[in-house]
């Protein structure tokens, strides 16, 4: 026969594994199940292995969504706050980086040990290496689930899968597809929080920069991020411009500015006034590192002194630094990204539980929802908050 349980999470990963340990504080039966042999694996390389788990300023408006409302109530319930007590009662060390994120002081595996050792203390059962084979819905409205290690049935059923992104790491569209089963809509997915990339013309002319790295602003309509900028060998990578990834559209265009907060246009004048023998190249280089400095002053084919430059030539010079319109060709796609924007229509979901509304007992959370965050701790925030009111809900 089958083994029954009150709940069955598929997918161990952050928002399964706080779903499965608050069923269980509930006193629900609760088995949990993964493909990988071990939980959590996107949490333990995640923030370069140490694990950005919140974010202390989180609010829905660091979401992308079709309806940006909808993580409002989740993330109201299950704060940043919250999470944080946690890790302390843990006695896990961490560190605001930057821009409110937290990071465990030491390594990411203190995360999943925490989460882990949640679920046993509340009697939740690990069906780890398992695989999923199928889903039915019963007449009696429960759920059958057929696993490589037998079936179990459920009352309640919790989606927990996950995105695309990095499929070597066992990531799937699984979710996606049991979504579609029960006839639920789809936001169209594509990878957000990647590096873009340029055209080989653009590449070879932008050759020399590999490597660098700026501190940026980049701007896509009225969004902008100000974030490190790295040229790489592909096209454009760092903070700045995995946050704008998410919001650009393959043939839209960005806006770079690379001396943010500086008026290049007056600085560039008082200096040709001050030291109109230098070239333009020297002076640009006391601002921007020397090879961008020099790409810029080469593109503009200006005179020898900055003496000659005339105010229009200055205005160019500006528009080159801090105003760089560019078109990236594309992004590196699911195979660096850090998460999957789209997924299971939040129309679909009733906001305090998690659940479909017209599947009664279906629960969808974290990733494989269509709400993504920006980068900074703000993804794993989802996952822990519509776990935790998906698991006050099964
Ligand atoms: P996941 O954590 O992806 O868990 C899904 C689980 O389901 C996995 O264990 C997977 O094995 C399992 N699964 C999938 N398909 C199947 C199947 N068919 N059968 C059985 N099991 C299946 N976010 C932050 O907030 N801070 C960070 O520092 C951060 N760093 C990141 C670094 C990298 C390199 C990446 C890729 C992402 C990072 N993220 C970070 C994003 C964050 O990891 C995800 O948003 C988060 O893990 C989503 O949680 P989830 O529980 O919904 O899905």
């Amino acid at each position: 026969g089958s083994k029954f349980y009150d709940v069955v999470v598929l997918g161990a990963g952050a928002a399964g594994m706080m779903c499965a340990i608050e069923a269980g504080k509930r006193g629900r039966s609760v088995a949990i199940v993964d493909h990988s042999p071990s939980a959590g694996d996107k949490i333990r390389i995640s923030g370069g292995g140490r694990c950005n788990f919140t974010n202390i300023n989180a609010s829905a408006k660091n979401f992308i969504s079709k309806n940006p409302r909808f993580a409002i109530s989740a993330l109201s319930r299950y704060t940043q706050r919250d999470f944080i007590a946690l890790v302390e009662r843990y006695g896990i060390a961490y560190h605001e980086k930057t821009l409110g994120q937290l990071f465990c002081d030491g390594s990411a595996k203190q995360i999943i040990e925490m989460l882990v050792a949640e679920m046993l203390r509340h009697g939740v059962e690990l069906r780890l290496g398992t695989e999923i084979k199928r889903v039915e819905h019963r007449v009696d409205g429960g759920f059958r689930v057929a696993l490589s290690t037998g079936d179990v049935v459920c009352k309640s059923l919790v989606i927990a899968t996950g995105g695309k992104s990095i499929p070597k790491m066992g990531a799937t569209g699984f979710g996606y597809e049991i979504a579609s089963q029960f006839g639920l809509k789809l936001v169209e997915t594509r990878p957000g929080l990647v590096p873009l990339t340029f055209d080989p013309a653009t590449l070879a002319r932008l050759e020399p920069l590999s490597g660098i790295a700026v501190d940026a602003v980049a701007q896509h309509g009225k969004t902008r991020f100000a974030e490190a900028m790295l040229f790489t060998h592909r096209g454009l990578s760092g903070p700045a411009i995995l946050q704008i990834s998410s919001y650009w559209r393959e043939g839209d265009e960005i806006t770079l500015s690379m001396l943010p907060g500086i008026d290049v246009f007056a600085t560039l004048k008082a200096a040709k006034a001050e030291r109109g023998k230098q070239a333009l190249q020297t002076v640009l280089a006391t601002l921007l590192p020397k090879r961008l400095a020099q790409l810029i002053a080469e593109a503009e084919q200006g005179p020898a002194n900055l003496a000659d430059f005339s105010d229009k030539a200055l205005r160019r010079v500006e528009a080159a630094t801090n105003a760089w319109r560019v078109k990236p060709l594309g992004s590196e796609g699911y195979r660096t990204a850090e998460v999957t924007l789209g997924g299971v229509d939040t129309d679909e979901l009733d906001p305090k539980t998690m659940a479909a509304k017209a599947v009664p007992g279906l629960h969808f959370i974290g990733e494989v929802v269509d709400v993504t965050g920006w980068l900074g701790g703000y993804n794993f925030q989802w996952a822990w908050s519509s776990g935790w009111v998906a698991g006050q809900a099964v």
